[in-house]
């Protein structure tokens, strides 16, 4: 490159002045040409150097605000570090003050059995004995050991084996320790997830105390509920030995000659004595169910028998008030069930008088239906239905409780004790069974039981082998509807067609076609002679009347039998086999005739009576007072052995409760000295005032052969004392008082 001043310098000897111009314009012309492009270029380079800048610049500017941004994040994720903190050293030590403020023990050994965490009452249990934390499971328990009450020696060893060795089981058995101090303590321990092993020791001496307090409180309550049970046994006994004479004098009162004033006094007396016995009754049987003291006896029985003795006992209430007794046993149930008989007749008088009692008129029908339910069982269905004053039906369940009325004391009509339902309840409970009622205020009720029962097995032991009936044809003539239908039913099972008439004169309708036999309604007629409907061959047919009470009202020339109703099923069928198998006159008069009986000694029948009581002693005397017979008195058991050892009497009559020896003690000792001798065996009929349950059990365990309970019927003994008359006395009880 040349220099351009150099170049100028050097060309000056043969370069003219003009080229030296055009050479400098040249020359500066390209040196401004570069200069402008190297201006361009600077240009170029800056404006790219701004947009670097400018990129930068922004770079910087979003890289600042993500610092920013990071910057916040980073404090706040700092700040709830912080409070995480804060709230978890919080949180440990509210759980810690909560685990303190308990005052059962709390810890937590670590799956190497190290002591990490317990609180005081738990450290407490070792006071003074170095345990805290970091001690081994192993050092807790030997330190334990030595506050255990009644832990010495060996056991001391064995206990401490017993507590490590029930950690080893996953659910770990609570074990209660008594300490020296009188607490009891029991150790909850858990295993938890990590293999820690949670331990709580409970301290349950206030709960013991309490529950130490409540068994001492039951055993007492326990305790005056047999004093109860016994007192009511007593006041049974004390309250009816004396109504027992005030019943039975009253009773020997209306047999004498009385005026219809005093009469009338004296029934009252019998009869509001006879009321409370009931009542006594009640209070009793309800206070031996809530003492559970009352037993069922099963044995077999004939539950439509028992029916049908219940409802002839209340028939004479129900004839007074004009209702109509009704039974419909089921014809292909069999009669005779397995149960405790007494109880039955308690649920079925309790459910009928109820029903006789609240019906004003109409009728009261009990229903038994079942079915087999196999083995010999059978469920049965009883129902009671009344046509009576019904219940309310906000009342209806309230009758089933103790003492509840449906009328309140202050407008009483009815007479009750309001125990009835309560005991029949009970009782149906304990047979197995359930009770209900349906009823309908003024239309009526229904109360029914169900009862699973066995039937017994064997025939009945009255039923001879059953003979076919041979009746084909029947009128029946019987104004109701509903007692006809049971009847007909009944009949017809027995293979008779039945023709209906309400009265004497529809029946007359069908006097020209035979009958076999004809059963007549007789409840409210007058005496009539009784229809002549043809029979077979010529003649009447016999006439069967049906009536409430068992006899009919004046003469009815020509009827064959009275059927009283409700008509019990085993004498229906035993009336029309007789009628099937007339008896031959002359065949019976071929049968010798028995031996007319040997003639009796003249030595009167001798009766011992052991009764403390100088009142029933009266009583009793005047009883017997028509009997031909000798009769003492013993004034307790001792005085009865011997006086049936130096007496032999041919019957004793034995009060159960008796001074010094009692009626039962007495009967075992003659029982065994009977044994001993070989001699003859006493009849002995106890005579008990008892109500209790069992008593019955325990009289026949003694010996005793029969017992009647108190107030004494005079129609009972007399029976017994005919009954056990021996031949060679003279007849004891004047005929036609026999029972
Ligand atoms: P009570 O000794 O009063 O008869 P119950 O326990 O036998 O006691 O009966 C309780 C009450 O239930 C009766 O007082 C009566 O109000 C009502 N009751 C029971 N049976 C009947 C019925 N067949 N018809 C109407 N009310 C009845």
């Amino acid at each position: 490159m040349v220099r351009a001043d150099g170049a100028a310098s050097a060309g000056d000897v043969g370069v003219s002045f003009a080229e030296k111009l055009a050479r400098e314009r040249r020359a500066r012309l390209a040196a401004e040409r570069l200069l402008d492009q190297k201006q361009r270029e600077l240009f170029a380079a800056n404006s790219q150097l701004s947009v670097h800048a400018r990129r930068l610049s922004d770079q910087i500017v979003a890289q600042r605000q993500e610092t920013e941004v990071l910057k916040g994040e980073n404090t706040r994720v700092q700040t709830s570090l912080e409070r995480a903190t804060v709230e978890a050293a919080l949180a440990q030590r509210r759980l810690w003050e909560a685990v303190e403020t308990i005052e059962d023990g709390f810890a937590v050994f670590d799956p190497t059995g190290r002591l990490i965490a317990a609180n005081g009452a738990y450290l407490d249990l070792f006071d003074g004995q170095g345990i805290a934390l970091g001690a081994q499971y192993h050092e807790v328990i030997a330190a334990l050991s030595d506050r255990v009450a009644g832990l010495s020696g060996e056991a001391v060893l064995d206990w401490r084996h017993e507590m490590a060795a029930r950690l080893q089981s996953d659910d770990i058995v609570p074990e209660v320790v008594g300490l020296i101090d009188g607490r009891h303590i029991r150790f909850l321990d858990r295993r938890g997830a990590a293999g820690d092993l949670v331990s709580m020791a409970l301290d349950i001496t206030e709960a013991m105390r309490r529950e130490a307090e409540l068994e001492e409180a039951r055993s007492k309550a326990e305790a005056a509920s047999r004093a109860k049970s016994a007192f009511l046994a007593n006041m049974s006994h004390e309250i009816r030995t004396p109504m027992n004479g005030v019943v039975g004098m009253a009773e020997l009162l209306c047999d004498t000659s009385l005026t219809e004033e005093q009469r009338l006094f004296a029934e009252t007396i019998k009869s509001s004595g006879e009321a409370l016995l009931v009542i006594i009754n009640d209070v009793l049987d309800y206070s031996k169910i809530e003492a559970e003291k009352l037993r069922l006896y099963p044995e077999p029985f004939d539950l439509e028998r028992c029916l049908h003795e219940v409802m002839l006992l209340l028939q004479p209430l129900a004839r007074e008030k004009g209702l109509k007794l009704i039974v419909d046993f089921d014809l292909f149930l069999p009669t005779r069930f397995v149960a405790d008989p007494g109880r039955m007749r308690q649920i079925l008088t309790n459910l009928i008088g109820n029903a006789v009692k609240f019906t004003g008129a109409g009728h009261v029908l009990a229903r038994v239906v079942g079915f087999e339910a196999g083995d010999g069982r059978f469920d049965l269905h009883v129902t009671i239905e009344d046509t009576g004053i019904g219940i309310p039906p906000d009342l209806v369940e309230h009758i089933f409780g103790e003492f509840n009325q449906v009328e309140d004391q202050s407008n009483r009509k009815f007479e009750g004790t309001g125990l009835g339902l309560a005991i029949t309840k009970q009782l149906v409970t304990l047979m197995g069974g359930t009770i209900w009622v349906d009823s309908e205020p003024g239309k009526g009720s229904c109360f029914g039981f169900r009862l699973p029962l066995a039937a017994a097995e064997g025939a009945d032991p009255d039923g001879g082998p059953a003979r076919p009936i041979l009746l084909r044809r029947a009128v029946l003539i019987e104004e109701a509807q509903i007692g006809r239908d049971i009847l007909v039913r009944q009949l017809e099972s027995y293979g008779l067609s039945v023709i209906c008439a309400r009265s004497l004169a529809e029946a007359q309708a069908h006097a020209g076609e035979a009958f076999d036999v004809v059963f007549l309604d007789a409840d409210g007629l007058a005496e009539s002679p009784c229809p002549a409907i043809p029979g077979k061959g010529g003649t009447v047919a016999p006439v069967l009347l049906l009536s409430s009470d068992g006899e009919v009202a004046g003469d009815w020339p020509g009827a064959t039998a009275v059927l009283r109703k409700p008509v019990l099923r085993s004498q229906l069928l035993k009336v029309l086999q007789d009628l099937s198998y007339p008896r031959v006159p002359e065949l019976e008069a071929k049968v010798p005739a028995a031996p007319p009986p040997a003639p009796r000694e003249a030595r009167a029948m001798r009766v011992l009576a052991a009764e403390d009581n100088r009142t029933n002693q009266l009583v009793f005397r005047k009883m017997v007072g028509g009997c031909d017979i000798e009769l003492v008195f013993a004034g307790n058991g001792r005085e009865a052995v011997e006086l049936w050892r130096s007496g032999a009497p041919d019957m004793i009559f034995m009060d159960i409760s008796m001074p010094e020896m009692d009626g039962r003690e007495a009967a075992r000792a003659i029982r065994a000295e009977e044994a001993a001798r070989g001699g003859p065996r006493v009849p002995i009929v106890a005579l008990t005032a008892h109500a209790m349950d069992g008593d019955e059990v325990s009289i026949l365990a003694a010996g005793i052969d029969h017992y009647l309970t108190k107030p004494l019927k005079k129609a009972a003994i007399l029976a017994r004392i005919a009954e056990f008359c021996p031949p060679e006395a003279r007849p004891a009880v004047p005929d036609g008082e026999e029972g």
